[in-house]
């Protein structure tokens, strides 16, 4: 089978059509919520907040009762925090602080700063406006609003904000369950010898952080050698009871590279050749139930394959709305005089003024370029420009 030659949107289209969220809801309490997504839209069931209350420390009055600056009153009563006032007694002032319930009748608030007290009373120093200083019931949250969209990741503000309204548990989809596996004679792990040949499974790491990153429930395989038996065993063993199969390298079409034909005797694949540089083949397909992604081997490739394509695909899977990559439009610091026949997603990292430098290492091999990287420069085929020019970035910080 010949591989399609794919643009990057096309690519990018075909997975997030077939991607389809995990159908699971659980329920967790707020504080094991972080980062999840999720299921259901969150609607309040009171106004928050529940009572109008004063932005200030000072004094609640009626406004018909403070008929020029410096007016006296008595003071009837005192409202803290959490109280539950009286109401104010006509021709009188209530001391207050901030966040207590006005007592009705009052409708405005003099901060403390613009009034004397004494032991009989208060001097109010200036003509208050109607309302000032009050925050009105519901002001931030109406009964029944929708407070938060299904799909949306749970992060700190999300979390208050649920907090607010009362709610303990949330309905989230169920993590995404992904296999991994790393096929290679030649990979070691961390704190092995290196013996000839070897390199170190560098992938594995970064993958797993990536997913982690993600909130993917992950069960790793570890190495897999380069033979198709054993290539097929992990495979079968992968899919079982996951969503997604990811698998690094062996996705070439060298005579040790059994992915393909083990997915292929498995299940079904497409092998995809993407216009992207750096980027190789990706695989996709399917094995039994799960979906199968195999990455390239290549470290930068892997990285930048994985953050533009696969975690887009990964996250609409977990149900997020919002799939990125996000761009923004960021000057350059360097010329680009040669056109490339293929879209490059190149490793920069913006200065103190916001402008992209270029990594001067972007060879594919190099994964310090991605280590050092804050964000990719996407470059169109064909586009040439000068310093000083715009160029969609996509921010690496979530990813790396
Ligand atoms: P492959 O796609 O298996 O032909 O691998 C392409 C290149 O990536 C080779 O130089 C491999 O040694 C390297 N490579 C493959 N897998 C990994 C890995 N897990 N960690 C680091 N390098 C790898
Ligand atoms: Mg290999």
């Amino acid at each position: 089978m010949k591989a399609p030659l794919l643009t990057f949107e096309e690519a990018l289209g075909q997975l997030l059509a077939s991607a389809r969220p995990v159908p699971e809801h659980e329920s967790v309490g707020l504080l094991d919520a972080t980062g999840r997504v999720l299921a259901s839209d969150l609607v309040s069931s009171i106004a928050v907040p529940p009572h109008d209350n004063s932005a200030m420390d000072g004094y609640a009055v009626r406004c018909v009762d403070v008929t020029q600056p410096g007016v006296r009153l008595p003071v009837s009563q005192r409202v803290p925090a959490g109280a539950s006032p009286a109401p104010l007694a006509a021709g009188s002032a209530a001391r207050i602080f901030t966040g207590a319930p006005i007592p009705s009748g009052a409708d405005a608030v003099v901060m403390q700063e613009r009034c004397h007290a004494d032991t009989d009373g208060v001097a109010i120093d200036e003509l208050p406006r109607l309302g000032q200083n009050i925050r009105r019931r519901g002001e931030d949250i109406e009964v029944g609003a929708s407070v938060l969209s299904a799909g949306v990741r749970l992060n700190a503000a999300r979390i208050g904000l649920a907090a607010s309204i009362g709610v303990p548990q949330l309905n989230v989809l169920r993590r995404l369950r992904v296999a991994v596996f790393f096929t290679g004679d030649e990979l070691r792990e961390p704190g092995e010898a290196l013996g000839p040949g070897a390199i170190f499974n560098s992938n594995r790491y970064m993958v797993r952080s990536l997913l982690a990153m993600l909130g993917c429930e992950v069960t790793d395989l570890g190495i897999v050698r380069d033979d198709l038996t054993a290539t097929r065993d992990a495979l079968r063993r992968a899919a079982a009871a996951h969503d997604v199969v990811l698998t690094c390298g062996g996705v070439s079409v060298g005579e040790e590279d059994h992915v393909k034909a083990a997915v292929e005797a498995e299940g079904a694949l497409s092998l995809w050749k993407i216009a992207i540089k750096p980027g190789k083949p990706l695989a996709f397909g399917r094995v039994g139930e799960a979906d199968f992604i195999g990455l390239p081997g290549n470290p930068v490739s892997a990285f930048v394959t994985f953050v533009m394509l696969v975690q887009p695909f990964l996250c609409r899977r977990m149900g997020l709305r919002d799939v990125g990559p996000v761009r923004r439009e960021v000057p350059t610091t360097f010329d680009w005089l040669r056109a490339e026949s293929r879209r490059e997603f190149v490793r920069v990292q913006l200065d103190a003024d916001g402008r992209a430098v270029l990594h001067p290492r972007q060879g594919s091999g190099v994964l310090s370029s991605c280590a050092w990287a804050d964000g990719l420069l996407d470059v169109a085929p064909g586009r040439t420009f000068a310093a000083g020019e715009l160029l969609p970035y996509i921010s690496l910080r979530e990813a790396n």
